[in-house]
């Protein structure tokens, strides 16, 4: 681990005034990803720029939508009554994540940026191009068991790790972004990258710029949801595959279906064609395997994740399924 300065700041504008002064800082909070990387020589930032006490940790109710900030930590939010009640998938993808000491002390802002957990990314002796642009993916014709089938190029097959934001993505959640030039919004789901040519870029956050916050459309799913996480542990694990199921039934009509992936692909995956076809059929064992097989096209195993062709499938069916007997 090499030397670095660290500074303390109590506000965006500070933060933000800090980062662009010097290109090779980062930010720093619950830090549960960052000093990973630092210990093991993946990233060396000059300086870290704590921003804890930045006034970002709200989760609240305005007009139509939930506004969380950027520092809530995991816990709190899925602890949260207000996100019990109104956005149940979101509370339980949280607890899903990570263990309970980690969750208190992740953030919202922290659990968006953190970087794949591929092991040749974390092993500066191994080829990556993530981590080094043109020295090559070991994972293509390598240990490649807990990696992508959907979306994937010949630079990198890696998947983001997060539970969180798989179910944000299902929500349409939106995300507030700070920079020089004031706030800008997008869409949860433009958020994150396919790797393609640029794998070493994660996301589409500009380097002068911090998330704020994210913000959450209220919605009729809450009665019919589920976050259905395929793990090798009960606990403290990634997942293999994980779903995202919202459910708008009417008797059992279904009105509008919310569904994303987790563990498949280098962002969080929408399974908008499934979305597509539920909307107005029946809530059927056979709807859900039709939208299940709908969702697999162009679906591609490198060897050793072959087995979540199958996986995947029957996750999405089952998480379906659990989301209709929810209520
Ligand atoms: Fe690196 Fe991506 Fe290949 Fe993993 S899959 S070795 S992160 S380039």
């Amino acid at each position: 681990m090499i030397n670095f300065q660290y500074l303390r700041t109590t506000s965006a504008k500070s933060a933000l005034a800090l980062l662009q002064k010097d290109k090779n800082s980062k930010f720093i909070a619950g830090g549960t990803n960052l000093i990973d990387l630092m210990k093991r020589g993946v990233t060396a930032p000059e300086k870290l720029i704590d921003i804890n006490h930045v006034p970002l940790k709200q989760i609240e109710l305005i007009g139509t939508k939930i506004h969380i900030g950027a520092l809530a930590t995991n816990s709190a939010v899925a602890d949260h009554a207000l996100i019990k009640e109104k956005l149940p998938l979101l509370s339980w993808a949280l607890q899903a994540g990570a263990s309970a000491q980690l969750r208190n002390v992740a953030t919202v802002g922290g659990n968006m940026m953190q970087r794949t957990r591929c092991g040749y990314f974390y092993d500066t002796e191994m080829p990556c191009n993530k981590r080094e642009a043109g020295s090559g993916c070991g994972a293509l014709e390598g240990f490649n068991r807990m990696h992508a089938i959907f979306g994937t190029s010949d630079k990198c097959i890696a998947v983001h790790p997060s539970d969180m934001c798989v179910a944000l993505v299902a929500l349409d959640a939106e995300v507030v972004l700070l920079g020089p030039k004031g706030e800008r919004k997008i869409l949860f789901k433009d958020f994150h990258r396919l790797a393609g040519d640029t794998p070493q870029l994660d996301n589409n956050l500009k380097p002068d710029e911090m998330i704020v916050r994210v913000e959450i459309p209220l919605n009729n799913l809450a009665k019919h949801s589920y976050y259905l996480k395929v793990r090798d542990r009960a606990s403290y694990a990634f997942a293999l595959v994980s779903v995202a199921a919202g459910l708008e039934l009417e008797d059992n009509k279904i009105l509008s279906a919310h569904l994303a992936m987790g563990g498949v692909a280098h962002k969080p995956w929408r399974l908008t064609k499934a979305e597509e076809f539920l909307k107005g059929k029946e809530a059927t064992e056979e709807n859900f395997a039709q939208a299940a097989k709908l969702s697999m096209e162009n679906a591609k195993g490198f060897g050793e994740n072959n087995f979540k062709l199958k996986l995947a499938p029957n996750t999405i069916i089952e998480a379906l399924n659990l989301a209709k007997r929810k209520a």
